[in-house]
């Protein structure tokens, strides 16, 4: 007679699953050796400058666009500029232009 009722049932963990990844997402980040965590701190700050500038277009406020193109321009190079080198035997980070790991002494390219 009365059909069992099946559609009801949500679709569990989805949302949790999110939240998972976030964490991991960040706990990569926090894993980084500290030069490329702040590459990555400013690449995010580039894509927040350049939309503070592209505000400034829209607003036709003319001052902030030349102020936050221009920090956008350093702060987007920054990350080019510094390459990081990470020793191919312990990971730990290395200094640029060092030919020999200071942590496991193993010479790098
Ligand atoms: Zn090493």
């Amino acid at each position: 007679m009365a059909e069992p009722v099946k559609h009801a049932r949500k679709v569990p963990g989805n949302k949790a699953l999110r939240v998972r990844n976030m964490r991991e997402e960040i706990g990569l980040i926090k894993n980084f050796p500290k030069s490329q965590r702040l590459i990555v701190i400013a690449k995010v700050s580039a894509v927040v400058l350049l939309a503070i500038a592209l505000e400034g277009i829209a607003t036709q406020n003319w001052p902030q666009f030349v102020v936050f193109a221009i920090l956008t321009l350093i702060v987007g190079i920054y990350p080019m500029k510094v390459k990081v080198q990470i020793c191919p035997r312990c990971g730990s980070e290395l200094l640029r232009g060092a030919a020999i790991c200071k942590v496991c002494g193993v010479p790098t390219l």
